[in-house]
């Protein structure tokens, strides 16, 4: 059989070597700036991934629930390879930092934010709190209080890592009795009034014509940042 490249293969590594700096780097690739939910993300995935001790390959024998999609769900995504476009992830919205790794017919541990980590990061790196309280809470948009920001937020990010796994989060063996099959390969059709092509279960019947959700004004379904509507 020939042999491929195995893409996680470097963050497979740093998992194993504990080097949290690394897959750090990596999910900020994808998140676009340090930030400690980012860091609580990178710890929280590690941690996921050695307990359930597989790995990813992005077809579904791991999933993940993420509860909430804050920037800690950047991270656990990387760390764990369950992706939205895999997939591997799953949203059950509680609005609670937590996520649970299963792997199917095995075993499942769920991760909670402990409720005093948030002034437990602020005490390691307090000069975080003010920049935040200009950008997030004031929405401040003036270039060198948002670089500011950025610098604090890369800081804060490289001493959350740093810190002991259980002063951050708690993790428990669970068990996920409602686990979602795997995802059935749907048929693509055209809709018979934008002719854009669609998955057939995300259409209507009408008139024996398959119709998209846009074009029969039915309830189209919005994952953002203030969550699901
Ligand atoms: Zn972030
Ligand atoms: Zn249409």
């Amino acid at each position: 059989m020939e042999t491929i490249p195995y893409p996680r293969q470097h963050i497979q590594q740093a998992i194993q070597q504990r080097n949290l700096e690394e897959l750090l780097h990596t999910a900020a690739a994808i998140h676009g700036h340090y930030c400690t939910g980012l860091a609580m993300g990178v710890v929280a995935g590690r941690e996921l991934v050695s307990r359930i001790g597989a790995s990813a390959d992005g077809l579904e024998d791991l999933l993940v629930i993420t509860e909430t999609n804050n920037c800690a769900s950047d991270g656990v995504q990387v760390v764990t390879g369950c992706t939205f476009g895999n997939n591997g992830l799953i949203f059950r919205e509680t609005g609670k930092i937590a996520f649970t790794i299963v792997n199917r017919g095995k075993a499942a541990f769920r991760i909670v934010v402990r409720p005093d980590a948030r002034e437990f990061l602020r005490t390691k790196y307090a000069e975080f709190s003010d920049s935040y309280q200009k950008v997030i809470v004031n929405q401040s948009r003036d270039e060198a209080t948002v670089e500011e920001f950025k610098i604090h937020g890369y800081h804060k990010a490289m001493v959350t890592i740093k810190q002991p796994f259980e002063q951050l989060f708690t993790i428990q063996k669970t068990e996920i009795p409602d686990l979602p099959d795997f995802a059935k390969a749907t048929e693509t059709v055209i809709c018979s009034m934008c002719q854009e092509p669609v998955m057939e279960n995300h259409t209507v019947e009408i008139n024996q014509d398959f119709v998209c959700f846009s074009c029969s004004n039915s309830e189209i379904r919005e994952l953002n940042g203030n969550g699901m509507k």
